[in-house]
């Protein structure tokens, strides 16, 4: 979170183009002391309070909180873009827990993973690439990306992570770098 501030510094000139929105949870811009500095938070026209199941719309897109994640230090939560047309789920960091492939609705045309560790390890409340095959079975994507590494992850190539998730689950999976495009 503390990128927030310096992609809003520059991506609104110091607040004179304000961005339209920001959806965060409460731990991240309540109270005195929040995780988003009250000066970065009048770079956008809006402050919205992340609330799971809760729908906001924005220039024809529906944006809905869908599954709560177990992460410790800050509220996390999965969260689905759709429009008529698509339907996009970005799922950051938690710990994995069974109860979270129920919250996905099934065959989303693309769904990005933050992928930090190659196998399950309790002490971290990051999701492994084995959390993300169980997720990818059961939920189906049409596509589906990995980013956000940890160093073992860098060290076992996540290209290969990747293409090796792909091969176990038929799905198309995609591992990220800096200034990919992927179209859906
Ligand atoms: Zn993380």
């Amino acid at each position: 979170m503390a990128d927030v501030g310096s992609v809003v510094e520059s991506g609104t000139e110091s607040n004179k183009k304000k961005f339209s929105f920001l959806l965060a949870p409460e731990d991240a811009i309540g109270g005195d002391d929040p995780v988003v500095l009250k000066y970065t938070m009048k770079g956008f026209k809006q402050i919205w309070q992340t609330e799971i199941y809760r729908n906001y719309y924005y220039e024809g897109i529906t944006i809905r909180p869908v599954v709560e994640h177990i992460h410790q230090g800050a509220k996390t939560y999965s969260i689905e873009f759709s429009t008529d047309k698509k339907r996009f789920i970005f799922v950051p960091c938690g710990k994995f827990y069974k109860g979270m492939i129920a919250g996905y609705k099934k065959n989303p045309d693309i769904m990005v993973f933050n992928t930090t560790f190659l196998r399950p390890n309790n002490n971290f409340f990051h999701l492994s690439a084995e959390d993300v095959e169980k997720i990818i079975r059961k939920v189906n994507p049409k596509k589906a990306v990995i980013t956000h590494y940890s160093l073992q992850m860098l060290r076992e190539n996540p290209t290969k992570v990747a293409k090796a998730l792909s091969d176990r689950t038929g799905v198309e999976v995609i591992a990220a770098e800096d200034g990919l495009k992927v179209e859906f």
